[in-house]
Order: structure tokens, then sequence, then C-alpha cells
């Protein structure tokens, strides 16, 4: 096939409005004829002037003065040639499918296995609803390979997505395992170490899109904690799968909307995570976000805090007020 086949093809398949959305792009106004603006990816925006035609499949930047295609947008924005930029995208597409075929078969996995579905219930996930919306599931640590070549991938694309070993092992073997935007998070049920993402990393905050609109936003720093404040019956709840927020997170909780938000992170012994909340408060009040740490019960996280501190949800609300007094 020509490369000009090659790059309409490309651009048929893959909409421009789809890869920004997994690249945890998000707009933040509709404007006329369903187009929609937001910060751009390409330069240091702080006034939304990224324009998504997305029925045109086309942007443009009234700040940087760039605009195309997305295979136009993955050469600026990863900066490589034309032909990369469409290898990336080919891979991107490929990889899509890969990931839902193996989140699949690790929901159908955790059912089957009794010591996962133990290790939820003892971190008090209980509503099968939400294990069904957060798409959780189990790594055995033996039939994925065999069961994604049966649907026809190799076994290159297996290593190359990451989901298996260079031995051709599964890569999150015995962990629950939470499907991110376009990650994988595996928590490890036994003795491995406990967290692992596929590469690539965490990406945004998880769940943004739900609560980016509420004017109060609940962070937490891992998935059990925003699992029992749903729960619990809190809505809007996000999580920075750790303390440490990457550029994407920070990018998102400062997009320019008047917010105030609560940082329920570990209560620590040593005081690590009541110290990452300060030091994040400080740097989201400079980008004039109201941001208030939460304290805990010592040695609790929100998880715990429920599931083994006895709390409930009115509680937690108190704890919030505490923390704005
Ligand atoms: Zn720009």
């Amino acid at each position: 096939m020509s490369a000009h086949a090659t790059a309409q093809l490309v651009k048929q398949q893959i909409s421009l409005l789809d890869y920004l959305l997994s690249q945890a792009w998000r707009p933040t106004r509709r404007i006329a004829r369903g187009r929609l603006m937001g910060l751009c990816p390409l330069h240091d925006d702080r006034n939304p002037s990224f324009l998504v035609d997305p029925g045109k499949s086309l942007f443009y930047c009234y700040g940087c003065d760039r605009g195309g295609d997305v295979i136009r947008f993955v050469e600026l924005s990863h900066s490589v040639s034309f032909g990369e930029a469409i290898r990336l995208l080919r891979r991107w597409s490929g990889m899509g499918s890969l990931l839902s075929d193996v989140i699949q078969f690790y929901q159908v996995q955790l059912h089957r296995h009794l010591e996962a579905v133990a290790y939820l219930a003892e971190r008090g996930v209980q509503q099968p609803e939400l294990v069904e919306q957060m798409r959780i599931g189990y790594a055995p640590g033996r039939c994925l390979r065999a069961w994604l070549m049966s649907l026809g991938y190799s076994l290159c694309d297996l290593q190359q997505a990451g989901v298996v070993t260079r031995e051709g092992l599964d890569t999150f073997a015995h962990r629950v395992v939470f499907p991110l935007d376009s990650s994988l998070y595996g928590r490890s049920i036994g003795s491995a170490p406990p967290h692992r993402f596929l590469r690539g990393g965490k990406g945004g905050l998880y769940g943004w899109e739900k609560v980016r609109s509420c004017r109060q936003i609940i962070l937490v720093e891992g998935l059990f904690d925003w699992a029992t404040l749903r729960q619990a019956g809190f809505h809007n709840v996000t999580c920075s799968l750790g303390t440490g927020l990457n550029a994407t997170q920070l990018h998102q909780l400062c997009d320019g909307a008047s917010r105030v938000v609560y940082l329920a992170f570990d209560s620590d012994h040593n005081g690590s995570g009541q110290r990452a909340a300060r030091q994040l408060a400080q740097r989201l009040w400079t980008h004039r976000v109201e941001a208030f740490p939460v304290d805990l019960p010592d040695g609790h996280d929100p998880n715990s805090f429920f599931v083994h501190g006895g709390g409930d949800a009115h509680q937690f609300q108190a704890l919030l007020e505490r923390a704005r007094a």
C-alpha cells in the first residue's frame, strides 16, 4: 500500500478526538457546530486555545498557530516524522483492542478465583455494580498468552503492549487489575511489590471526566480509597494513583475551572502522606485552586477509615468540613 493510501486509512480508522481523549486531553467547552475548545497539549497553555472539530477530525491552536489532522498532531506532540507518526497511530489503535481483550479476560477470571474475591472483600469492595463499573479483574498468572494468541495476536504484539513479559509470562500475575484510561494498574495480592502499571504509566486522574465539572472534588491516592468512598455515596472522587501527580494530572486540576479540592491522602505514621498533601495544596493554591488537606485519624487512609476504622459517610463529611475550617 502506498504511503498516501496508508495515511488515508489511518485517518478513516482513527478519530482525532478519540486519540486526544486517550492522551488525557479534555475539552473545557463546546462551541458552535459541535466543535470543542480546550487547553493546547502542544504548548504551555493557560487559556483554552486549542480547537477540535470532531466532525472533520481536525485541530487548530490559536496560541501556537498549529493545526492539522490526527497524523499531524502525533508528529507535533511526539516530535516524530510523518512515517513514524503513522506507525505510532497504527500501534495505538491495535493496542486499544488488545487492551480491551485483556481486560475482558481478567474480568472473567476474577469470579473464578476465590483468592481475588477474598482480597476485594478484605479491602471492603462489596458492591457487584461497582466491581462491574470499575471493570475490576484478576490476573491468575496463566492462560492469558494462550487466550490472546487464540484471538490472533502474536506473542510480539503482547510483549510490545507490555501485558506479557519477555519470558512470555503474564506481567500482572497474581494482581487485582484495574483498567485506566489507556493503561492498566495491578495491585499485588501476594508478596510481589504492591503497585504495577503498564508501560506508559498511570495517565490522567482516574474517572476525571465524571467529576471535572463538580464544584468540590475529593482527591485520593489509591483506587481502593476511590472505591470505598464511592460505596459510601461520595460521587465527586478522583484518584491520582500515588501522591506524586504527573503533569497531565496537574493540568487537569488546574484547567481554569473554579473548584475546591480536598486532598484525602493516607495518614501515614511517618507523616509522608500529610506532607505530600500539604505540598500539593500549596502548589494548587498558586494556580488559584482552593485546596485543603484532610486529616484522617493516624494510620488510616480513606479505605481503612471505612473498612477497619468503623467510619461512616457522616464522619467522613465532618473531616472534610474540618479541613476547610
Ligand atoms: Zn498550542
